[in-house]
């Protein structure tokens, strides 16, 4: 099966993938189910309920905004992020829901959107149940489905499939692989690099020039979200009375451009705000690009920063490149293990956005496959084990100063890599395959159910955390 860069890189809403963006796809797959049976405007009520993770932490989340304005027809890539506090607002106090912006139905807030706090679908930790009823009260339509991670959803039928039921990619002309072994030989056999076989894939249905100047949009959606976290101010939402910091940071740096030439690791404090800056928008609900995942999508941008700012040469073509071998990685993480904080705790997400971007920037600073292969290991090797924890539900303690110690390891990860050869005693199939088997063995506590690490331990009394 080839999963796109698109697929995952792409422009959604904080603050989180799978209790954010999901729910606001599935709610659009229930919308689309109704159109297609043709029940949409036999509709009276909808009851959608939450469980497992999305019910303990969907509230810090945003999970219940996301899924209303998914029923109202709107989408991650395109809502206007600053419309959607009042909407809500205004969805609660009129009592009424207007699905996919043609069919109003009465919506009782507190009956018919519901967060289970503690039970759980039994085929995913992040499942979710809509409800569609006709006016005598019988059911129409019920479906369920499962926010996997980084914005992907499946329903029942898909997620009980050894393998997608539909691969809309597949194509015998794809360069397919399933394994960084597989996706090494492939490089070698055909003298390709790993970027180039990702734009031989990725052109097999769309011209090269548009793939060329979609990675570019993407990176301009990543760069936009850099320039909007540094310069707001204030505090994030959610009750954690968090301060952002990257715009007291970039002040800090921009105004005393002399310190870089003095002490030479100024570069890691430009690397650190490029991370707090998205990671902070995320956290406030704007927009950014899913990369893999919304926790983790700091790290791939501030390390395309540092290549952008810092790496003599870089151009907008090693930008493309950077995101094609950042997406060969992901595949994997997503093939054989998973980049959901929910199923493998928070190695999964940071660890996986580390490992890519260390990968990615061997790539664009001249590395060989092999040697990418090698930093892409070595960015994972030294995050496994690492638990999601988040601070009252939020997307926000430990996570924005996780994705900026995870995008400076990742640049250490590249240069040890370029140090050596590509030859190295851990392979990165090995390390996905122990990443996986760690999440498997990891107590729920610790995957995004905030009832685990410093979730449990910082605060004395729980914040009254208020929906974000
Ligand atoms: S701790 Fe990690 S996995 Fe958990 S919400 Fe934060 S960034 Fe995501």
């Amino acid at each position: 099966m080839f999963i796109s860069t698109f697929d995952l890189f792409s422009v959604g809403i904080g603050p989180s993938s799978s209790h954010t963006v999901g729910p606001m796809r599935a709610a659009a797959m229930f919308l689309a189910s109704l159109e297609d049976e043709q029940l949409l405007d036999s509709v009276r009520r909808v009851k959608a309920e939450m469980f497992g993770s999305l019910g303990a932490t969907g509230k810090g989340h945003g999970t219940p905004k996301a899924v209303l304005m998914g029923l109202e027809g709107e989408f991650p890539e395109t809502i206007d992020v600053s419309a959607i506090s009042n909407r809500v607002a205004v969805i609660k106090e009129e009592q009424k829901l207007s699905l996919n912006k043609k069919h109003s139905i009465d919506f009782d807030y507190e009956a018919d959107l519901i967060l289970n706090r503690k039970n759980s679908l039994p085929l995913h930790s992040n499942g979710m149940q809509f409800i569609a009823f006709d006016n005598q009260g019988n059911t129409l339509l019920e479906k369920r489905y499962y926010s996997v991670g980084g914005g992907f959803v499946h329903d029942d039928e898909a997620i009980t499939a050894e393998t997608p039921l539909v691969d809309t990619h597949k194509n015998d002309e794809f360069y397919d692989f399933a394994s960084a072994k597989e996706l090494l030989e492939l490089c070698k056999t055909h003298r390709l690099s790993i970027s180039e076989l990702m734009l031989h894939n990725e052109s097999v249905n769309t011209d090269v020039d548009i793939v060329k100047s979609q990675l570019i949009s993407i990176w301009d959606v990543m760069a936009q979200s850099v320039k909007n976290g540094c310069n707001a101010t204030g505090i994030l939402p959610g009750g954690l009375n968090v301060p952002r910091r990257a715009p007291q940071l970039y002040q800090q740096l921009s105004g005393n451009p002399e310190k870089g030439l003095n002490d030479p690791l100024t570069v890691t404090d430009w690397v650190t705000l490029y991370a707090l800056a998205v990671n902070e928008e995320n956290a406030a609900g704007g927009r950014i690009v899913t990369a893999p995942t919304n926790g983790a999508a700091g790290i791939i941008p501030a390390v395309m920063h540092y290549y952008k700012n810092f790496v003599p040469h870089a151009n907008n073509e090693g930008l493309s490149k950077f995101l094609l071998t950042a997406a060969a990685i992901g595949t994997l993480y997503k093939k054989n293990a998973s980049i959901s904080g929910a199923e493998v705790g928070c190695q999964g997400e940071v660890g996986s956005a580390c490992s890519m971007a260390a990968g990615a920037l061997c790539e664009v600073m001249g590395g060989t496959p092999e040697q990418v292969e090698n930093a892409a290991e070595i960015g994972m090797e030294h995050n496994l084990g690492l638990t999601c924890d988040p601070i009252g539900g939020l997307v926000q303690v430990p996570c924005i100063e996780r994705n900026a110690m995870a995008s400076i390891k990742a640049i250490s990860a590249c240069r040890m890599a370029l140090l050596g050869n590509g030859s190295h005693f851990v392979s990165l199939d090995k390390v996905i395959k122990t990443m996986r088997d760690t999440g498997r063995d990891m107590r729920d506590k610790y995957k995004e159910t905030s009832r685990g690490g410093l979730a449990i331990n910082v605060l004395e009394v729980p914040v009254n955390i208020v929906e974000c």
